[in-house]
């Protein structure tokens, strides 16, 4: 396997063998009776993952922005107050998203670039724009910060506020708990840490969410995403009948059905356990080369993707070094530091041997582009990690 490549990127991510197989397998009907029974499988599957049990789970085709757009066009009224709480890239875009729906945004903003809003600043925030919905991004893909999700939402729950988290890169390995959480809609992409080929748009809403809908004054200003016609159709699948309002891609809700299985079959306790585990081992070995990650605190730093700044300012060839060592990583994603930082995604199926394949490379790759590296340091600190388990 010669021109093997290592994807390791945040998203789409290396995927499971079975996984792939059942991409590959004949397309039939949506409403044959395997598909239908797989169909049903994943979705009360993905309630499980979301730990979401009183929710109605929502799978169409469509990437993780869908899952934002559906989410933002169902509970949103033209002038309803929007508090979005910023961490980065993906934040600044529901924000756009929900101008687009008519909502008066308020943003709160992390004080710098790899921080979080303390937990205060959002409460006076909820409190003062008196909206009625917060977002807020579990996983800043472009910065690798975490947000502490439970506490923003508990604060917005005490002002009653609909709590939408973008977990596009976080559901399936990073905690989250939506029923216990009190998040009203969740949602994510497939192509994360869900673990399954790009395509699929993921979203459980609460009981709390789906009445915002039904009791909407105005209608919902997106044909494709309305819930009124996609709900019946979920809860027929789940209850294990045909439904139709657009084609669902069979291969990938085969797919998906797949990976929820593995994933339920991991435990969800465990799966987190394990992406903090090989995540704190990749940061040591990033930080035995000397590299400084982008969020500020150990406790923001997310367990799915690593944020690094390229040693002396600059790129240097660095990533192009990594990829001919087989080892495909990202560069930056945030406009204002584009240029000076790489990422890393680790999540879904990866191993400790893709851990320390990727430090290998990134480590040769710095110095061969004149930076000094101890040759071993990066794996060392992993292992050192990983031995204390
Ligand atoms: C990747 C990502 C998205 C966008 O998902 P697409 O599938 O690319 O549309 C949104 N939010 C976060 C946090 C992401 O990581």
């Amino acid at each position: 396997m010669k021109d093997r490549k290592l994807l390791m990127i945040p998203g789409p991510i290396e995927f499971s063998p079975s996984v792939l197989a059942a991409m590959s397998l004949p397309t039939t009907s949506h409403v044959a009776p395997d598909f239908i029974e797989t169909f049903g499988r994943a979705l009360d599957g993905l309630c499980d993952v979301f730990l979401a049990k009183k929710s109605m789970p929502f799978v169409v085709a469509g990437s993780g922005t869908l899952a934002m757009d559906m989410a933002a066009a169902n509970v949103v009224e033209p002038g309803d107050g929007a508090l979005v709480i910023n961490t980065g890239y993906f934040s600044d875009r529901f924000a756009a998203i929900l101008r687009r729906y008519g909502a008066t945004v308020t943003e709160v903003k992390a004080p710098s670039l790899g921080d979080a809003p303390s937990i205060e600043a959002v409460r006076s925030a909820i409190e003062s724009s008196k909206c009625k919905l917060i977002t807020i991004t579990h996983v800043d893909t472009s910065t690798g910060v975490r947000a502490p999700v439970a506490d923003y939402a508990n604060a917005a729950r005490k002002q009653g506020a609909l709590v939408v988290v973008d977990g596009v890169c976080s559901i399936g390995g990073e905690e989250l708990r939506q029923d216990e959480w009190g998040i009203d809609i969740a949602l994510t992409a497939s192509q994360k840490a869900i673990g399954v080929p790009p395509g699929l748009a993921l979203l459980a809403a609460s009981e709390r969410a789906l009445e915002k809908h039904k009791s909407r004054k105005t209608p919902v200003q997106n044909y494709y995403c309305d819930w009124a016609e996609w709900r019946p159709i979920m809860e027929a699948y789940r209850a294990r009948k045909p439904g139709y309002f657009g084609t669902p891609p069979v291969n990938l809700v085969g797919s998906l059905a797949v990976s929820i299985g593995e994933i339920l079959n991991e435990g969800m306790d465990k799966r987190v356990q394990r992406h903090r585990h090989l995540s704190n081992a990749f940061k040591a070995g990033i930080s035995a080369l000397g590299l400084k990650q982008l969020p500020q605190h150990r406790d923001l730093q997310a367990a799915t993707l690593t944020a690094a700044y390229y040693p002396g300012g600059s790129e240097n060839g660095l990533l192009k070094e990594i990829l001919s060592e087989g080892v495909i990583v990202a560069g930056g994603l945030h406009p204002e530091i584009k240029t000076k930082y790489f990422r890393i995604g680790h999540m879904g199926a990866v191993t400790r041997s893709d851990i320390l394949a990727t430090l290998g490379a990134i480590e040769r790759s710095l110095i061969r582009t004149g930076h000094k590296a101890t040759p071993g340091s990066a794996s060392a600190a992993a292992e050192k990690v990983f031995a204390g388990s």
